[in-house]
């Protein structure tokens, strides 16, 4: 089994491998404090649908479904 997981770029055109952008909880915390609240869906978004990021351009992959 490889834990090397592929998915087709839409900006390279081909499959690639990805990897997830980390977290940075600490700027969305402070988004949320100075939003008053408005961030928190956006960064719950961000921590249960990472964005994949493609291996080769380093963009994030949008998948059509
Ligand atoms: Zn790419």
């Amino acid at each position: 089994m490889s834990d090397q997981q592929t998915v087709r770029c839409n900006h390279c055109g081909k499959t690639v491998g990805y990897h997830f952008d980390p977290i940075n909880h600490k700027k969305n915390l402070i988004l949320t404090i100075v939003s008053f609240g408005l961030w928190l869906p956006i960064w719950l978004s961000s921590v249960f649908s990472p964005t994949k990021i493609c291996n080769e351009c380093k963009k994030p992959i949008w998948e059509t479904k």
